[in-house]
């Protein structure tokens, strides 16, 4: 059927505004259902995928006797089972104390049961098995920072670096780390000029706290009025 210029006006009936709303909510609501259709599938499957992980999980892997105790862990720190997942990844360690996977899991297990000081001989037993692995200098890092270690923690990052300079997250951790640390450092601090203020920040030239009538931010650096009108010049 044409819509708009009309072949004949005594054969078709004139189209209404009505008609042309309906055709065009038509395929509105056919879009919206096949969206809606593809969504919940997504949703049944991901929803399967983890009664399924839980299950196998629960049995301790009756249900999948070829699955070694490396493999069941992982899968239960994917289903967001600790607990479960630190039982099977000891097993692993102790089954198979020369593979290293199974400590790195371990340590990310127990990181996040903030079982920070475990964390850490995991990862270094990890380190020893096979040294020079970034993604576990970078963990271990990551459970030095939260165990309040943050000089431990920076010669990780540092590590992971020097082995692959391309790490974006090492990168990023590092920045993160410094720029914390430059923020305690100088929250204790008063303004140079203004010894009643408390400094925001430190000026990237002289070294003297701010405050933050004082700061002044150039190329996303800080500074203090003076430098920044010397380097303004
Ligand atoms: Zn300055
Ligand atoms: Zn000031």
């Amino acid at each position: 059927m044409r819509f708009g210029k009309r072949e004949c006006c005594y054969q078709v009936p004139p189209i209404s505004l009505h008609m042309r709303w309906s055709q065009e909510t038509a395929l509105v609501i056919d879009t919206l259902t096949k969206t809606l259709y593809i969504r919940i599938n997504q949703l049944l499957i991901l929803w399967y995928r983890d009664k399924l992980l839980g299950y196998y999980c629960q049995q301790g892997g009756a249900a999948m006797p070829a699955q070694s105790p490396l493999q069941l862990g992982i899968e239960c720190l994917k289903a967001g089972k600790i607990d479960e997942a630190i039982e099977h990844l000891e097993r692993a360690t102790a089954e198979s104390p020369q593979d290293p996977q199974g400590f790195n899991y371990l340590g990310v297990a127990y990181s996040l049961k903030q079982q920070y000081n475990r964390a850490v001989g995991a990862f270094q037993a990890a380190l020893r098995l096979r040294p020079n692995v970034p993604s576990v200098h970078y963990n271990l890092g990551l459970a030095y920072q939260a165990d309040g270690l943050p000089d431990m923690a920076r010669e990780q990052f540092e590590h992971a670096l020097k082995i692959d300079p391309a790490y974006k997250k090492a990168e990023d951790a590092l920045a993160a780390l410094n720029s914390q640390l430059k923020k305690d450092d100088y929250s204790e601090m008063a303004c140079a000029r203004h010894t009643d203020e408390p400094a925001v920040g430190i000026c990237t030239f002289c070294h003297l706290p701010v405050c933050s009538e004082c700061r002044r931010i150039l190329d996303g650096h800080v500074y203090c009025v003076s430098c920044a009108e010397k380097i303004g010049r």
